[in-house]
């Protein structure tokens, strides 16, 4: 999409927007599988944007879905995915979650403790099928000698390697779930190439020590992800060229193996980051105590107000300002909500006279509206305008409805 051609999507649908570009995003999963093995599995973690045409290009690219509830879970299949395409992660699964992917036809799994084993188990059973789960493991300590591989922390995700080997017999294949192979997912945007290659690499020998010394003949590795991609116009993007040796590297752990396992990747952010903009109109402009401030229509509650993935609730976004300015002020540019939280950026470049000009904030196809508090204050959700080069694919807007809720049955308080 040109420049020229966000105002004229300010016209047709109004403020705010967001839109995203699918070139840009096939663009990226063409880039990516550049530097991984051949013949891997890429999951498209829903998490980063779970808009269906989104998930349905990325389909179409070949890639499958990782997902985290019953709602990413109808999200995938609604756009198309495939049963068989799914794997279904997290550390809080119900047994309703579990229920639930299981009766839509989800046979793969990360395994979260011995406790989330037994439940797919249990619930693969109820339905007279067999789960294929992956257990998800929280490394030790550093493997390989490379002093830039980060130790395993404490955290609520995955089992402990010291735990799986201590206690194997707790992680086996059993009636209703088959264990496959392992899932390592060391961390989300790591931003030095050197760091990301040798966490995906430990991973990828981490899993065949495991496997050998746990007696488990390897089907899948998950190796994770963190591949990085800029913030609402901050941050690096991935040098792919640093990352060339990667796919062979990883090959070659399990070169000696008659059937190497299928290797696997997950990513979010690096396949949507860059698609997406957030376009708004300025509403109101004014100088407090010496101090310039320009409010637009959207605010945390469209972007950045989640302070989670180590996102503050400022992303301090670039800005580009489109159409006619009068020239430039540094300001505060915050949103519409009654909370001083409702601050995008305190110190940015902004037109002096703003009323009428129109903001786009660049690089939110990730982690923009749903990473968001979209229910606060009740404003509208910005329209979402999918656009393919010059065409436009499809215009929505996300709503939240407040639904009547039954008592549960007595049946059902074993939740
Ligand atoms: C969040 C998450 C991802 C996606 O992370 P990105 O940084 O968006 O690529 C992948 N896998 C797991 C298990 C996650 O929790």
């Amino acid at each position: 999409m040109t420049g020229s051609a966000y105002p004229d999507l300010i016209r047709d649908y109004g403020s705010p927007l967001y839109v995203y570009d699918l070139g840009r995003i096939r663009s990226a999963c063409a880039a990516l599988r550049t530097i991984l093995p051949e013949e891997s599995r890429l999951y498209y973690s829903l998490k980063a944007n779970p808009h269906p045409d989104i998930v349905g290009c990325l389909l179409e690219q070949g890639c499958d879905v990782e997902v985290s509830s019953e709602g990413e879970i109808d999200a995938a299949h609604a756009a198309g995915a495939r049963s068989a395409q799914v794997l279904f992660t997290g550390p809080g699964k119900t047994r309703s979650a579990i229920s639930h992917a299981i009766r839509t036809g989800v046979r793969r799994f990360s395994i979260e403790s011995a406790a989330d084993l037994d439940r797919v188990a249990t619930e693969s059973l109820a339905n007279s099928t067999e789960a294929e789960c992956l257990i998800r493991v929280n490394r030790d300590t550093r493997l390989t000698g490379s002093s830039l591989t980060m130790a395993g922390v404490s955290s609520q995700f995955g089992v402990d390697a010291s735990a799986l080997l201590a206690h194997r017999e707790l992680y086996c294949s059993r009636a209703g779930a088959k264990i496959v192979g392992f899932h390592l997912f060391s961390g989300s945007n790591i931003t030095a190439e050197d760091r990301l290659a040798d966490q995906l690499y430990d991973n990828a020998v981490l899993a065949a020590e495991l496997a050998a010394a746990i007696g488990i003949e390897l089907l899948e590795v998950d190796l994770g992800g963190g591949f990085p991609a800029p913030y609402a116009g901050r941050g690096e993007s991935l040098n792919l060229a640093l990352l060339k040796g990667l796919g062979d590297r990883i090959a070659a752990v399990w070169s000696g193996c008659d059937v190497p396992p299928q290797i696997s990747f997950e990513s979010g952010r690096y396949l949507v980051a860059t698609s997406g903009s957030l376009l708004s109109r300025v509403v109101d402009s004014k100088v407090s105590k010496g101090q310039f401030y320009v409010v637009l229509e959207s605010g945390v509650n469209h972007l950045g107000g989640m302070s989670g993935l180590r996102r503050l609730a400022r992303p301090n976004p670039a800005v580009e300002i489109l159409g006619q300015h009068d020239g430039l002020v540094r300001g505060s540019l915050v949103g519409p909500l009654c909370t001083p939280i409702d601050c995008l950026s305190s110190d940015v470049e902004l037109p002096s006279v703003a009323e009428g000009a129109v903001v786009r904030i660049p690089d939110v196809g990730a982690y923009g509206l749903t990473a968001s508090l979209i229910a606060f204050l009740g404003h509208p959700a910005p329209i979402e305008i999918v656009i393919d080069g010059a065409d436009v694919i499809s215009t929505s807007r996300l709503t939240i409805t407040r639904e009547p809720v039954a008592r549960i049955s007595q049946g059902a308080l074993h939740e």
